[in-house]
């Protein structure tokens, strides 16, 4: 810095006059050297003024107020290199490294990253100025002009956008607050091990920070319509800072917008400098801007060019009027703009003019995606609204679980009459469950200058609303009739739960929903099944829809109130996933039939024989009466059941009361309300299976031997283990786990033939009360006893 400030000041002077709390001296040119090195303005306060060819500059800092004069030439070179400096926000600090020192493969993406950031600026400026025209002024058209210099190994990318002021410069291109590359640390934080090579950098993208995978210094000029003054900024890659001057160069001004200059990297100067390889990139990368890119290029034409005819031999030279001209054609190298995109929306064009690849191509684009959509609809609706669109499935779900929640996803584009007006949207275009799918929606009906109030409150935009959502699920039914299975599949694993959420959000579209629901089923337990399929296969006599809900396909499989129904050949639903059983319930019917759930009192399976059941019933009428008594308030009632085969019994819910899966829910989320889990565990049924030699041994226990300890025991344990096979949780597991320990060790009593010495011992140390007195012995495992002395006669290393 010192030499170049040197050379800034050949002759100057420097005065320091008081300002308020100042102290002043008047010093003389060359002393002024050192002094200015350390004045490189941080946050200093800077006014100047010209005065007979020379510049006078103003200078507040620590409280000393400096004025120096300059001679007008040496400030274009000075103010080059002087500037504010100011250090990178740590995360930028960080980006920038890895960016640096990435091997990232495909560092083309810089320009797309570039071209997008200017394509930005030049629809807020459109945007902006809607509302304020003075915005535009005479700055000229909406373009963007890339011009590469392979002589000086540069690309300059100029926008007439909106521009940056120095406060915006210093947000802008000093800090990470924007969507595409916090996305993109987020991404890496996650996927720590892999570091920044892995393609990470062209999914996300990192915005204007990808300059620096080619260039070893960037300068960035803008001027803002908003700001009387251009400024500059500079930074230079592997540095931890940046400098920002005001640019005072009259040939450098701009009227508007922003220009761009990378300075490439000695290995990338050949790829990037060179005008047809630009060329190329524009056109694949940003055939979908909607503002004219040019590019700088090299082209030839023919001119006509009239030669004088050399005179023949012999003549003599006539004068100049008389000689004869001759014109040939020449061919002549020269450099001009080109036109390298097309710039009409693709929405705007008919769908027979564009093809599958350029759907796909424009999705990735617009959407920073990486991949391909699995549907897309392109269409426009007529007559009371009108409005065009296209909308796209994406590839993959949401990257976190939040994106179900959060419909701020700025998935749609809302442009008006081309103009782009916002993405982003809370529910007004789409419902909530619906935020997954990504498009764009331009419509003519709107005003241009249109907010979200308006959008809240507008008819057209409700029209407008239920049109995409229909059109949404006229794509998704189209998805899942497709010939290939997978795309539906991978839809269904991405974005079923979304589908759920609809069940319980929009009842006003259950009929579009319900098609696209998929389940596992008792009958297809691998492959998932559609509640056609469920219906089309039930029997003549089922007239209702049944389902289980648990937490996972494994506990599903094997649930008690399954056996009946699979007996019977009945198929059961599974709902697997938290969201699953509230859906169904707020469906309640599919094609008139009610979902029924198997885990509830009252289930009828549509072929009871009732005298049977009544016989039944009067059989084990005592049977119930006495198990009731025995647990008391622990349940409703106790009563013989008609969906057990090889259970001995099952807890099912009351009719209005929670699930077993339910209940596990509700405390999970610690909803909060425990009274009510209190009331519904009042409500529940034990149901017994009569086929069960258990059950029998207790019916002949209740009229034999009512008051058997033991069998009371057993219909203790026996709850028990309904409790857990049925789905809930035991309130004290520990104290079950003694009851199971008691049974086995009345169950095995000896049945090897335990040492009568043990037992003597085991009796002992009970009776000393050196262990927990218990009624029943304890098992004790045949394992040999060992001596510590032998263990270490084996094995200690002290004697060996
Ligand atoms: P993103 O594009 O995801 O917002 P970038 O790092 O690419 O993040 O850019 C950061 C910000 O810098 C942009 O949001 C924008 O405000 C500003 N910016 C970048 N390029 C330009 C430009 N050509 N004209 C105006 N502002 C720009």
């Amino acid at each position: 810095m010192a030499p170049a400030l040197s050379r800034g000041l050949p002759n100057a002077s420097l005065a320091s006059l008081p300002s308020s709390s100042s102290s002043f001296s008047l010093r003389n040119g060359n002393k002024v050297l050192s002094l200015r090195s350390s004045f490189v303005p941080q946050n200093g306060l800077r006014r100047g003024f010209s005065c007979g060819g020379l510049n006078w500059k103003l200078e507040k800092r620590n409280n000393r107020v400096s004025i120096r004069c300059e001679a007008a030439v040496a400030e274009k070179e000075a103010d080059e290199t002087s500037g504010e400096q100011f250090e990178y926000q740590a995360e930028v600090s960080r980006l920038l490294d890895l960016i640096v020192h990435s091997l990232y493969s495909h560092k083309e993406v810089f320009l797309r990253e570039l071209v997008s950031n200017a394509s930005d600026a030049l629809d807020k400026l459109r945007f902006l100025s809607v509302t304020e025209p003075a915005l535009l002024g005479d700055a000229g058209d909406l373009e963007i002009r890339i011009k590469p210099d392979p002589d000086n190994g540069t690309i300059t990318i100029t926008d007439t956008g909106i521009g940056m002021t120095k406060e915006e410069l210093i947000d802008c291109l000093g800090t990470i607050a924007q969507s595409g590359t916090s996305k993109f640390l987020k991404a890496l934080k996650e996927n720590k091990d892999l570091g920044a090579d892995n393609g990470l950098i062209g999914q996300f993208g990192v915005g204007f920070y990808s300059a620096f995978l080619v260039a070893e210094k960037v300068v960035v000029s803008t001027k803002s319509p908003r700001s009387d003054k251009q400024y500059v900024w500079e930074s230079v890659a592997d540095s931890s800072s940046y400098m920002i001057r005001e640019e005072t160069d009259p040939e450098k001004l701009l009227r508007r917008g922003t220009q761009i200059t990378l300075y490439l990297r000695e290995d990338d100067k050949y790829e990037f400098a060179e005008p047809t390889r630009i060329q190329n990139l524009v056109k694949n990368y940003s055939q979908f801007v909607s503002f004219p890119i040019y590019t700088w290029q090299e082209k030839s034409r023919t001119i006509e060019v009239e030669e004088e005819e050399p005179p023949k031999e012999g003549e003599e030279a006539k004068p100049d009027e008389e000689k004869k001209k001759k014109t040939t054609t020449k061919t002549e190298k020269y450099w001009d703009w080109e036109l390298a995109n097309e710039t009409k929306p693709i929405w705007m064009r008919s769908t027979k003019e564009v093809e599958k690849e350029d759907y796909q191509e424009f999705y990735k684009k617009t959407f920073n995606e990486f991949l391909d959509p699995l549907a897309y609809t392109h269409f426009t609706t007529e007559g009371e609204v009108e409005f065009r669109s296209v909308l796209y499935i994406p590839g993959m779900g949401p990257l976190n679980n939040e994106d179900v929640i959060n419909p701020k996803t700025k998935n749609i584009r809302l442009y008006v009459k081309r103009v782009f007006i916002s993405d982003d949207f809370d529910g007004e275009l789409f419902p909530r469950y619906l935020s997954f799918v990504k498009g764009v929606v331009d419509s003519d009906d709107l005003p241009l200058n249109v907010s979200r109030e308006i959008l809240q409150e507008s008819r057209v935009v409700r029209i407008m609303r239920k049109r995409l959502v229909r059109k949404t699920f006229d794509m998704i039914q189209e998805l899942s009739e497709s010939e290939n299975k997978e795309d539906y599949k991978k839809f269904w694993e991405n974005f079923g739960r979304f589908l759920k959420l609809g069940c319980i959000e929009d009842s006003g579209n259950h009929k579009r929903i319900t098609p696209l629901l998929r389940f596992h089923t008792s009958k297809s337990e691998e492959e998932l099944t559609s509640l056609d399929n469920y219906v089309e296969n039930m029997g003549e006599n089922q007239n209702a829809i049944y389902y289980l809900a648990t937490d996972s396909l494994q506990s599903a499989k094997s649930a008690p109130f399954l056996e009946k129904l699979v007996q019977k050949d009945i198929e059961v639903l599974y709902l697997i996933e938290p969201i699953d059983e509230v859906a169904i319930q707020n469906l309640q019917t599919y094609k008139e039939k009610k979902f029924v759930d198997i885990s509830k009192e009252d289930l009828e399976l549509g072929d009871e024989d009732e005298v049977k059941e009544r016989e039944t019933k009067q059989e084990y009428n005592l049977l119930c009466d006495w198990i009731k008594q025995q647990l008391g308030d622990k349940v409703a009632k106790v009563q013989v059941s008609k969906r057990l085969s090889s259970s001995p019994c099952v807890l099912v819910s009351g009719k209005f009361g929670w699930s077993a899966n339910m209940e596990r829910l509700m405390k999970a989320q610690a909803l909060g309300d425990t009274s009510s889990l209190e009331f519904m565990r009042g409500r529940r049924i034990l149901e017994i299976n009569p086929g069960h030699p258990i059950v029998k041994d207790l019916n002949a226990a209740c009229k034999n031997a009512p008051d058997s300890a033991d069998a009371k025991r057993a219909v203790d344990l026996l709850y028990d283990t309904a409790l857990i096979s049925s789905g809930f949780t035991p309130d004290s597991p520990a104290e079950l786990g003694n009851k199971i320990y008691e049974m086995m060790a009345m169950a095995l009593g000896g049945r090897w033939g335990r040492l009568e010495e043990e037992e003597e011992e085991a009796t002992e140390s009970s009776e000393d009360g050196s262990t927990e007195s218990s009624a029943v012995e304890p098992m004790v495992a045949e394992a040999e006893v060992v001596e510590p002395s032998e263990v270490r006669a084996e094995s200690d290393p002290w004697n060996e």
